[in-house]
């Protein structure tokens, strides 16, 4: 096998030592599979031969960014790994349209630092921005904060270019593989909307008693367009932040209705924000876990973080919970989860890990677009759900 890759992407970009293998068969969800091989494409010829290959053979091809997602998405069972690291061009940044044409290996902070030179930005810029590339961003349909108001990173894409799993080589105009976790199709690059770096934002912090409170302040905040962010954090973990022990909103407006004006007042409440994750870990929860829910659901999550103490913060008005546990995959959230209809995944996606909880609507999504695409289940094969 290894013979027969090297004569399509080169001697240096074929690997199949023991440990070179092992590096590979595992991602951040601490899931161990196997790799075949792993090779390093850098054309989409390179990359459409190893599809003609896997069909031919029956072989799964597993596409993979920096493998730090934490839900075994990138887990090769037995597969060929297609590590994108050679698709590292940005080709074009428009500033006078307004759109970058940018390889899917890209890491995703190495572009944002080329935008901010020109007072530009992406519409998403993930938390994990120097660990996440070009290709996962549009895999697992990223957000961040300002979602709130923007929207996810499917609603600014403007086209992806892709292989499918049969070795078809297309423009995906309809986006279709957007938020699919790489099942059915390999992403070379993509066509994204680009901004003006936001001017003028002004923000607030408020505190409530109780969960019933806070959800209601969470309704009514929900009506103000001006919001760009609004973000909860629990009072156990309002507390590692050295805030007061409560629940609290943080909201970032674009307009002045914020009572901080100030742009270093502004700036340390949502670096305490973005500090959320490094200090439960400090405190012995470094687990992040996702969930989406509405209404009841919500007031159900809260109110049993916080009898067990467990530190929580989320993108509250996107109904988006991230709980963090002293250990992976904890069951126990997984099960109330279950018992009150929550969404088992709000942002981070599904993988191997939380396969059981896929809902019906993503399963016949995924179902639709295997069998138009990649009917022999080459693409992250196992992953989301099984296609049979
Ligand atoms: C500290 C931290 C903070 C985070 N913050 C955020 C956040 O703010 N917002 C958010 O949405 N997520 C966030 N996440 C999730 C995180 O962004 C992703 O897990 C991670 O970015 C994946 O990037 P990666 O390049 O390592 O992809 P991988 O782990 O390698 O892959 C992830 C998925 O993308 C697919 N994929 C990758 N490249 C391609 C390609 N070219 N074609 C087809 N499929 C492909 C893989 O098959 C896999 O399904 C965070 C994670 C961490 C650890």
């Amino acid at each position: 096998m290894r013979e027969h890759f090297e004569s399509i992407v080169g001697i240096q970009a074929a690997l199949d030592n023991p440990n070179d293998l092992l590096a590979y068969s595992y991602d951040a969800s601490g899931r161990e599979g196997k790799a075949r091989i792993v090779l390093f494409p850098s054309t989409e010829e390179h990359i459409r031969k190893i599809l003609t290959y896997a069909n031919r053979t029956n072989i799964p091809v597993v596409p993979r960014g920096l493998g730090t997602n934490a839900l075994g998405q990138v887990v090769p069972e037995n597969a060929i790994v297609i590590d994108m690291a050679r698709f590292d061009r940005t080709h074009t940044v428009n500033l006078k349209e307004g759109w970058v044409h940018v390889d899917a290996g890209v890491v995703v902070s190495d572009l944002q630092h080329i935008l901010e030179k020109h007072d530009y930005t992406l519409p998403v810029t993930p938390q994990s921005i120097t660990s996440t590339t070009i290709g996962a961003l549009l895999a697992t349909n990223q957000l961040d904060r300002r979602s709130h108001k923007n929207g996810r990173i499917k609603e600014h894409v403007l086209s992806i270019e892709i292989i499918d799993g049969t070795g078809k080589h297309f423009v995906d105009g309809n986006k279709e593989f957007i938020g699919m976790e790489g099942c059915g199709a390999i992403i070379l690059r993509a066509k994204i909307q680009i901004y003006p770096r936001p001017k003028k934002l002004t923000s607030t912090q408020k505190t409530y008693d109780d969960v019933t409170s806070l959800l209601a302040a969470v309704d009514e905040y929900a009506q103000d367009l001006t919001i760009l962010s609004l973000e909860y954090i629990n009072p156990t973990l309002a507390k590692g932040l050295g805030m007061q022990a409560k629940h609290t909103l943080l909201i970032e407006y674009a307009s002045e209705k914020g009572e901080l004006v100030n742009e270093e007042q502004q700036q340390a409440i949502w670096d305490a924000r973005a500090r959320a994750w490094d200090v439960a870990a400090e405190n012995g929860y470094p687990y992040i876990e996702d969930c989406q829910a509405t209404g009841e659901q919500l007031y159900d999550i809260i109110s049993w973080c916080d009898e067990i103490d467990i530190p929580l913060a989320g993108h509250i008005g996107l109904g988006i919970l991230h709980p963090f546990f002293e250990k992976q995959e904890p069951q126990d959230f997984y099960h109330l989860l279950e018992s009150i209809g929550a969404e088992a995944s709000g942002q981070f996606g599904y993988g191997l890990v939380k396969k059981r909880y896929v809902s019906d609507h993503m399963k016949s999504k995924l179902i639709k677009l295997k069998d138009e695409y990649d009917y022999n289940d080459i693409i992250n094969r196992g992953k989301i759900h099984d296609y049979v």
